[in-house]
């Protein structure tokens, strides 16, 4: 046992504290293993805020890099430590510490599972919409700090638009509260907003609270076969702009539906070239009304097929397998790095056929969904082997296609953050102004550059 695991062992005890080799491999990068691999020096496994508070204060005090970690799902290598040091994983703060039905609000701790929060509050007739595909693992503190989204944001939002409050950890071990159950405040800074989307970089998420709505009485799903990439991406602008908003509203290639064929049953039509997966919400009347007009642009924009999913079981599986996507593409492909290039929904068009285009022009393989509704797009580029030259030309595409996405008038991650996947893209979508702003804000929350360093910027945030 070294200097380090000792002292954080008397810090929060034996059984919170991890350092045996292969305990330490788990925690060396994210879902994105392909960019980079560094295992920690040392995990800790806090159950409080105050374990957590301990662990920052002796961090900040040795300038040891430390490394927030939820569920290692992310896509951009936010919680890969880069710089070795702590990973602090916040799987044990799971519980959720109140559901107020009152107040419509509930708060949690930074660990809970996504998925059982849904569960928690879906038992009780409440609804919170924020569902980044990854919800089976993804923890609560980490949707904030990513400020992750999924196929509903096209109607309600995502993960931001539902936090009020949160309780942070900061560098130094000192613990601030942001927002609270109110639902509106205007005392200051918004440093609840200001976390949202930090990426780990500025303190440790423990507690969060959000509002939450009323469950919709009524769901329809409906899969609209189209003829082309084309036609599917010219209907989600015409239903957007019809103002038909379904609650989600998912783009995909035959190649995604074909995969997803091998997993559900029944199995969906394949005989179109692109995909619209939708669910309509809201009271029984709402959702006629709006299938209805959804129907009817598809119909008058020559869609090949409009089928709605009779059965409430089916259409579970249908949505489920679409959750799965990334993990099925990962069984046929050798590597597959998904982007979350975001545009205005109106130029979803043309960002569909840049990306039919770039696949063509590299010669590159590039699978296509998304949550096409509020115009984040997933091309993913995908590999059947893994050499230098073929990984030169997925570098090449990508970078093609982030720059063509911010050609559009869009931005180069919608929802999965900039890590250290979207380092080198950083300075093509924002200013130098705002770069440098961004790092003296850093340097106020971290003076001694300890939280996720290597991360957002190359330098790890230090001027
Ligand atoms: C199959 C699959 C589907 C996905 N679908 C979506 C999707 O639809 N939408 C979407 O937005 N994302 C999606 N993602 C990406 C990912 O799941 C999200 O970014 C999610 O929010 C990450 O949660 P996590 O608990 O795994 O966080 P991690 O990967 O462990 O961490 C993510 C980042 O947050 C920081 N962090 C973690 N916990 C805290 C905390 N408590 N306080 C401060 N910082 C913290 C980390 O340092 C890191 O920078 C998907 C990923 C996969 C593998």
């Amino acid at each position: 046992m070294n200097g380090l695991v000792k002292d954080l062992t008397g810090l929060i005890g034996e059984s919170k504290v991890l350092f045996q080799p292969e305990d330490l491999l788990a925690y060396a990068n994210d879902a994105t293993h392909y960019f980079r691999t560094q295992p920690p020096d040392a995990v800790v496994l806090p159950t409080s805020t105050e374990e957590i508070s301990r662990v920052l204060s002796y961090a900040y005090e040795h300038y040891i890099p430390v490394t927030p970690r939820g569920a290692g799902s992310g896509l951009s290598g936010g919680a890969t430590p880069v710089k070795g040091g702590i990973v602090v994983d916040t799987k044990r703060m799971n519980r959720i510490v109140e559901i107020d039905r009152a107040n419509m609000t509930a708060t949690v701790e930074g660990g809970v599972v996504l998925q059982n929060f849904h569960r928690a509050v879906e038992k009780m007739g409440l609804f919170y919409p924020p569902d980044p595909q990854s919800m089976s693992v993804c923890t609560m503190g980490a949707n904030v700090a990513t400020r992750a989204g999924g196929p509903r944001g096209v109607k309600y939002g995502t993960t931001g638009n539902y936090v009020t409050g949160l309780e942070v950890v900061l560098p130094d071990g000192s613990v601030i509260k942001t927002g609270g159950k109110f639902v509106k405040q205007s005392v200051g800074y918004d440093l609840t907003r200001l976390m949202t989307g930090s990426e780990g970089t500025l303190g440790i998420i423990t507690k969060v609270h959000v509002r939450l709505l009323t469950l919709p009485p009524e769901t329809r799903t409906m899969v609209v076969v189209c003829e082309s990439l084309d036609q599917a991406a010219e209907i989600v602008s015409e239903i957007i702009a019809r103002g038909a908003v379904p609650s989600m509203m998912e783009f995909m290639i035959k190649l995604a539906v074909t995969v997803m064929n091998t997993f559900v049953f029944p199995p969906l039509p394949t005989d179109g070239e692109a995909y619209l997966l939708m669910e309509i919400d809201g009271t029984a009347a709402q959702v006629e009304h709006d299938a209805e007009t959804i129907k009817a642009i598809c119909r008058d924009m020559k869609a090949r097929e409009i089928r709605e999913v009779e059965d409430e079981r089916v259409a579970r599986v249908y949505w489920k397998a679409r959750s799965a996507m990334y993990p099925f593409i990962m069984t046929i492909f050798k590597r597959a790095i998904t982007e979350d290039i975001t545009v205005p929904r109106s130029r979803i068009p043309d960002l569909v056929r840049a990306i039919q285009e770039i696949a063509a022009s590299v010669g590159i393989m590039i699978g296509l969904a998304g949550h096409a509704g509020d115009g984040n797009m997933h091309p993913t580029v995908l590999q059947s082997e893994i050499n230098e030259e073929i990984a030169a030309k997925a570098k090449q595409a990508i970078d093609m296609l982030v720059r063509r996405g911010l050609e559009l008038g869009g931005t180069i991650s919608g929802e999965h953050g900039i890590g250290i996947h979207k380092q080198e893209y950083l300075d093509w979508e924002l200013d130098q102004v705002q770069i440098d702003l961004m790092k003296r804000i850093k340097a106020a929350f971290d003076p001694r550059g300890i939280m996720n360093p290597g991360k957002i910027w190359v330098e790890g945030g230090q001027q």
